[in-house]
């Protein structure tokens, strides 16, 4: 990380730990049974038995002594709770967007938000979709489509910012298919389709300023945005010098509007929210807030929540904690490369991304090489990581027969605040036993599958 301020080899935690929850130690002989039982599915896997748990970075991480006093502070009256103005003033500040209105998590201000904009035939552009954020675009009758740039698929190659979005083949699309035809601009930040890749300040406004130009509003969905705006301090000139809460203000400024799941950089365990200048649109959505989530003063969440948000909104903000984040998730990065484990490069804010297919030449795609590398890595080691590849993404023929995905991962998404160095140090080695047996390692078939999100019950066995 080329930070002058970072002088030492070793992680320091930015955290004393105060409360302990134990790990689940298993026997390799009972994880191989487990396995056999969820058939070879993380997600059929009990959390206790898993020791090392890196399957999501999303809801998983911990609290501060700060977060949890919050919550017993917590304001539950119905309507107008102190809770909700601490939450909507920091929201305020943070954003610049005048109406703020809680959600229970991301998924549910995606589905307020499309509803209310009803765009049927329209189309949504992003520098990538989130795939629930995809899903609700399309629910909703209007298509999604993605501008990253080329650099983002090319795993190996070093690029400060490959979330950005490729904005001239953007302003193409606009021209092409006409503006009165874009329904809204979503620039995730950080990438999280793309391995939780930043985009740099410079494209945020080009893309705001194109949008703009063709009166087209720009939402940023946000879940992410500490992660990135530490990004920008990094790697972007101009901004090594400014504290992290300005660049976050000025990442906002490009922007009409945002949407938060608040599961990630609000450092909390469920919440999100929804923001606009917009006073009709806002209308719009608080009425579908009550029909589904709740009164606008609380939209599914209990008002110690909304006062945990708030606190964690501006702890994820503290640079000392950002740089022991940003530099767990090189360090592991690091730790594998030394492996020659190929892994997405440069690694990502809240993850790193593990190259199933160049690890693993010898599992064919319908073999699943990046579940079989997640099924590895858990029976040798007790650690939960997550495909995307073939089982995720992968289409089917007439017959049944899976068409490869474009890529095959497994991406070890890092809690927030939740493992330390000798943790990180631990998957390390894990994988450097697996390095050396790689070639015993076998990939696997389907015994049964379904049609929408395979993924979660898919049931598989190891191919003989
Ligand atoms: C997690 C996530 C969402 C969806 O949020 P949920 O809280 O899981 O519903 C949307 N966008 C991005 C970028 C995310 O990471």
């Amino acid at each position: 990380m080329k930070n002058e301020n970072w002088k030492w080899k070793t992680i320091i935690e930015p955290f004393k730990i105060k409360m302990v929850e134990p790990l689940g130690f298993t026997t390799r002989e009972e994880r191989e049974k487990i396995l056999e039982n969820a058939y070879y599915n993380m997600f059929n896997i009990k959390a206790e038995k898993v020791l090392i748990d890196l399957l999501t970075d999303s809801g998983t991480g911990a609290m501060s002594a700060n977060q949890w006093a919050g919550i017993m502070v917590g304001d539950e009256s119905y309507a107008g709770a102190r809770s909700f103005f601490h939450f909507e003033a920091t929201i305020k500040e943070l954003t610049g967007l005048d109406e703020v209105i809680p959600v229970h998590q991301g998924r549910a201000a995606e589905k307020i938000l499309f509803t209310a904009l009803n765009g049927k035939g329209k189309y949504v552009i992003s520098n990538s979709h989130f795939d629930t954020t995809k899903a609700n675009v399309e629910v909703s009758g209007a298509i999604a489509v993605d501008f990253p740039i080329k650099e983002a698929s090319e795993f190996e190659k070093y690029h400060p910012f490959k979330g950005n979005a490729d904005v001239e083949k953007m302003e193409k699309f606009i021209k092409e298919k006409g503006k009165e035809n874009i329904l809204l601009c979503v620039m995730t930040v950080t990438n999280n389709s793309w391995g939780g890749q930043p985009v740099s300040m410079e494209n945020l406004k080009s893309v705001y300023e194109l949008c703009s130009k063709y009166q087209i509003p720009v939402f940023i969905d946000c879940a992410r945005f500490a992660e990135n705006a530490y990004f920008i301090k990094l790697r972007e000139k101009g901004y090594d010098k400014m504290p992290v809460k300005e660049i976050a203000e000025e990442m906002f400024e490009y922007s009409d509007g945002a949407m938060m799941s608040s599961k990630k950089d609000a450092m909390v365990n469920i919440g999100g929210f929804l923001a606009m200048n917009d006073r009709k649109l806002a209308q719009k959505c608080r009425q579908l807030l009550i029909l589904t989530e709740g009164f606008a003063t609380y939209g599914g969440l209990a008002g110690r929540d909304l006062e945990a948000i708030a606190i964690g909104l501006k702890e994820v903000l503290d640079e000392n904690y950002l740089q022991y984040r940003l530099r767990s998730a090189e360090y592991l990065g690091e730790g594998l490369k030394k492996h020659n484990i190929p892994i997405l490069n440069p690694t990502g804010g809240h993850g790193v991304y593990v190259n199933a297919k160049k690890f693993f030449p010898h599992i064919k795609p319908q073999n699943f090489p990046a579940q079989a590398l997640c099924c590895a890595l858990y029976l040798e080691g007790g650690i939960r990581t997550v495909e995307i590849g073939t089982l995720m993404f992968g289409k089917r023929d007439e017959k049944g027969n899976f068409i490869a995905a474009p890529m095959e991962l497994v991406r070890l998404a890092m809690p927030r605040r939740v493992y330390t160095q000798s943790h990180i140090d631990y998957v390390i080695e894990v994988f450097a036993h697996l390095a050396k047996n790689k070639n015993k390692i076998k990939g696997l078939e389907v015994v049964e599958i379904s049609e929408v999100l395979p993924h979660f019950t898919a049931k598989l066995k190891p191919i003989k």
